[in-house]
């Protein structure tokens, strides 16, 4: 009789790990079932939200979970875009890994041992203070995690310089199938023994295993910066505009692009005294030594004037802060224009912007939307914007329809479907598209050999 009697899995968890790191209540359940996607994804509840603190909890809730079939749905601050850390399995668990939120940083190698629910600002503010730097400036970095980071290989204005999170990962601890631990990479800048796992666990989005450490590369904080605005009566001339400034032997820190729609939503918003009658705006950011960003800056006023664009420079640091906080303030700026947004951060190659930006445009004509861009332009990555009423259908269906067009075209360039935000639930139809079967298929069986069970975020990138 007694053998009939079955087992909770949960329970089995909340032994191996303890009572207080396994919540089961359903208002905790909910509230985890969520992330920053602005649109409507599948989601379930889940039975358990668990809070590991060390690595061997992350071990052990790996092992129990592959033995009781659970599926494991990691989480780091919930703002992804894209659906990566919703769960969508009623049987599986949100693993939150806000508890294990340490970091250690090396002096003399210049290198950081960081916990995977560290968040991103308080790690960067706190190495800035030993006269270090850690680049990867997702704009949700003041809430985002080091694993969120990680796992979605993130990016910001400062990485056309200095390159994405990946740069910056020298190794992984990582728990994968049945709580088998590994060690990827190692805390040396050169190491070229195997094939590159690190690489390939930054930007799995959850889908290999768990990271539960992570060595992360530190370099010299710049010691100036310089911000200037440039502001353009025609789209067409922006285009023209990145490729001189990048081909003249400048490497700006930052190079963001705003379309007239982006202005006037955040002068809107929250004014700060953007031209609204410009048809677009560069802003435009060099860093590095006093004579070496003087240099550059007057370099890239001299360039945009001569193609007849008016360029201000900004003449204090309180005055550059502003500029930025109009840029940062895009997002909830647009959320202000219409009820309904899909937000798609697509990638041309740079020397097709100019041709590419009119075709957006004209995509948002013709579907009757409207159409708000902006982006990391220096590296050819745009913010797509199709703003819709959410109680209108048939205009949600025509936004729905405008994306694939969307698509179609960085595709059309040799872009990609993403450049920041991953795959996750709502890019999955197009992943496809950009890596052909053969390639989609070699993805698939690369998770099959991290994951077996298809444990690990089902459902997630691959479908
Ligand atoms: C206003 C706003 C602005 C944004 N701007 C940018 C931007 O400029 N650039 C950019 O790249 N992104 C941006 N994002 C998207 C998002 O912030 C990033 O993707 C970020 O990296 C997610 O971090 P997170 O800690 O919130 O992770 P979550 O959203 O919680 O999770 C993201 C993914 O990581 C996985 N994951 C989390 N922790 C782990 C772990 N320890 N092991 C394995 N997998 C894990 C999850 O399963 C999920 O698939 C923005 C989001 C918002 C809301």
């Amino acid at each position: 009789m007694l053998g009939l009697i079955k087992r909770n899995p949960i329970d089995r968890l909340s032994k191996a790990l303890g009572k207080d790191k396994v919540n089961t209540s359903i208002v905790e359940r909910k509230l985890y079932s969520y992330d920053a996607t602005p649109i409507p994804v599948e989601r379930e509840t889940p039975s358990a939200v668990v809070f590991p603190e060390s690595k061997e909890d992350v071990r052990r809730l790996v092992e129990v979970c592959y033995e009781e079939n659970i599926p494991i749905f990691p989480r780091g601050a919930g703002s992804g875009l894209t659906g990566g850390a919703v769960p969508t399995d009623g049987r599986g668990v949100v693993v939150s890994f806000e508890r294990m939120n340490g970091f250690k940083v090396d002096l003399e190698n210049t290198t950081a041992v960081v916990q995977p629910g560290v968040v991103t600002y308080d790690f960067q503010r706190y190495v800035e203070s030993l006269g270090l730097f850690y680049p990867p400036d997702p704009s949700s970095f003041k809430y985002s995690t080091i694993g969120g980071n990680i796992a979605e290989n993130a990016g910001g204005p400062r990485c056309l310089k200095y390159g994405v999170t990946r740069e910056y990962v020298l190794g992984l601890e990582a728990v994968i199938k049945e709580g088998s631990v590994i060690r990827t990479g190692s805390p040396v800048i050169k190491d070229v023994a195997g094939y590159d796992l690190t690489g390939l666990f930054v930007g799995s989005e959850g889908t290999l295993g768990l990271v539960s450490e992570a060595t992360l590369k530190l370099i010299p904080k710049p010691p100036k910066r310089a911000t200037a605005l440039a502001i353009f009566k025609s789209l067409e001339q922006v285009g023209d505009a990145v490729t001189n400034i990048m081909t003249k032997g400048i490497l700006p820190s930052a190079l963001e692009f705003m379309d007239r729609d982006a202005i006037r939503a955040v002068e809107d918003y929250k004014p700060v005294g953007l031209p609204k009658e410009a048809e677009a705006l560069l802003l435009i950011e060099v860093d590095g030594s006093e004579g070496a960003v003087k240099e550059q800056i007057n370099q890239i006023r001299d360039i945009l004037t001569a193609m007849g664009v008016e360029v201000k420079v900004a003449q204090s640091d309180e005055e550059a802060q502003r500029l930025w906080t109009a840029r940062k303030n895009l997002g909830p700026a647009l959320g202000n224009l219409k009820s309904g947004k899909i937000n798609e951060d697509i990638v041309f190659p740079r020397t097709y912007l100019a041709e590419a930006l009119p075709r957006l445009r004209e995509i948002a004509k013709r579907y009757e939307l409207s159409m708000v861009v902006f982006g990391h332009i220096g590296d050819g990555n745009l913010h797509v914007n199709l703003l819709y009423d959410r109680a209108n259908r048939r205009e949600e269906e025509r936004a729905e329809k405008a994306v694939d067009e969307v698509f179609e075209l960085a595709l059309s360039y040799h872009g990609s479907i993403t450049g920041e935000h991953g795959v996750g639930l709502t890019k999955r139809k197009f992943l496809r598209w950009q890596l052909g079967d053969e390639g989609y298929e070699l993805l698939k069986g690369i998770k099959l050999l991290f994951d077996p069970k298809n444990l690990f975020n089902p459902g997630k990138v691959l479908g």
